[in-house]
């Protein structure tokens, strides 16, 4: 699934939990990160529940406690934690008046790198609100001098040293005449053949990153800007997006390099945004290979010409799966309202059977929904932010659109 789509669904899946709240202090939320041992998890939550025979209230003590076991219950089915670690909201909410014990399990969009145990009225979401905050896409770091190399991942805001190169380029001095010549002759190969191993080792990390949008060159010296001229990274040279003067050519150099690349990095993944729905526009204006609204959109998905979908961020509309359940009659819908669609079959009768025993069996965001669709025909989805002109533009052109491969 696009990144872009994940994303979306992660940030209505916190709005979901925001909404849920206990009567006591009784809901528990619990982080663990992805290298925890289970085991001692279990072990840590067995404390709890006989802390919790403490509370005072009967009530608040039963919840938390029925809370502990159903979080226990869930940990029985992994025998490690995911790959960014998981997090479990358990407890007894009320809501309209009725109280239930609900659990909820969720893998988090990026890694999880403390372990957290809250009871609370509400779930504790902030370190997964946060990762929304910062951009999704990878990057390749490369800091480079003579004397070594530094190769670094950049997803999110987490920063993976891969790779630590020392070079065994011997230092120029020399004594002048014939011999001065030959060695440095010598070095130069030196040079060239370090020069090579950064760049395979590079290019072996850099094709591995799933959603590398550039690569950033940095270094004390004119050793990387050498190193990109003469084209050591071969197809990768054109994935660069800045070469950045640092002063350390180790982690320390590779974090000076997160930090003066920000601006671009912030740059990149808005203009990513703002080309595409510029194309958009412009296809629209003569006529060209886009459609907007949802019904020629989903018809482009289906047949199969649509080749990128556009969503904006705000676009709040669901796709309910309605059937009777006398005559197994099924249709589906689009509404910005599942109350409104509720209200709407109750006073209406079958199609088919005629009979009034329509009922809403399943619902998803049209985002949602659509973009599975786009999976199974090869097109691509992309949420678009409101927060760019350009995005609200869009917004204001319905929210919806498609770029096509070829017209119909
Ligand atoms: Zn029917």
């Amino acid at each position: 699934m696009n990144e872009s789509v994940k994303l979306y669904l992660f940030k209505k899946q916190l709005e979901y939990l925001e909404k849920k709240t206990g009567k006591g202090t009784e809901l528990i939320s619990l982080y663990i990160p992805p290298d925890r041992n289970l085991a001692d998890v279990m072990n840590y939550l067995k404390e709890e529940y006989s802390q919790a025979a403490n509370i005072k209230s009967p009530r608040t003590r039963k919840n938390v406690q029925s809370a502990i076991v159903s979080i226990m219950q869930r940990l029985k089915l992994f025998n490690k934690p995911p790959e960014n670690g998981l997090v479990i909201f358990a407890g007894t909410i009320s809501e309209n008046n009725k109280e239930k014990l609900e659990v909820f399990l969720l893998e988090p969009i990026d890694r999880i790198n403390s372990f957290i145990y809250r009871c609370d009225s509400k779930f504790f979401l902030e370190p997964l609100k946060q990762m929304l905050t910062y951009k999704r896409d990878a990057y390749g770091l490369l800091v480079i001098d003579r004397s070594e190399a530094t190769i670094a991942i950049l997803k999110g805001k987490n920063i993976t040293i891969v790779k630590h190169i020392e070079s065994n380029v011997p230092r120029k001095h020399g004594k002048g005449g014939q011999s001065q010549r030959r060695f440095e002759r010598l070095i130069e190969q030196a040079a060239h053949e370090y020069f090579k191993r950064v760049a395979e080792k590079a290019k072996e990390i850099f094709n591995s990153i799933e959603n590398l949008k550039g690569i950033i060159v940095g270094g004390p010296g004119p050793t990387k800007e050498f190193f990109v001229k003469e084209g050591y990274l071969g197809e990768l040279t054109k994935k660069i997006l800045d070469i950045v003067d640092t002063s350390y050519t180790d982690e320390y150099g590779i974090r000076e390099l997160v930090d003066k690349a920000e601006k671009i990095l912030k740059e990149e993944e808005i203009s990513k945004e703002k080309k595409l729905v510029r194309k958009f526009l412009e296809e629209i204006a003569r006529d060209g290979l886009a459609v907007y609204g949802e019904k020629d959109v989903r018809e482009a998905v289906e047949n199969g010409y649509a080749d990128i979908v556009l969503i904006s961020e705000k676009y709040e509309k669901y796709r309910v799966k309605i059937v009777c359940k006398n005559c197994k009659y099924e249709e589906y819908i689009s509404s910005e309202s599942i109350e409104r669609v509720e209200r709407e079959i109750l006073s209406k009768n079958c199609p088919k059977c005629n009979a009034n025993t329509l009922e809403i069996e399943s619902y998803k965001t049209i985002i949602e929904e659509l973009s599975e669709l786009a999976e199974k025909t090869g097109a691509k989805v992309e949420v678009i932010s409101t927060e760019t002109e350009e995005g609200m533009q869009f917004l204001a052109f319905g929210g919806i659109g498609a770029l096509l491969r070829y017209k119909v």
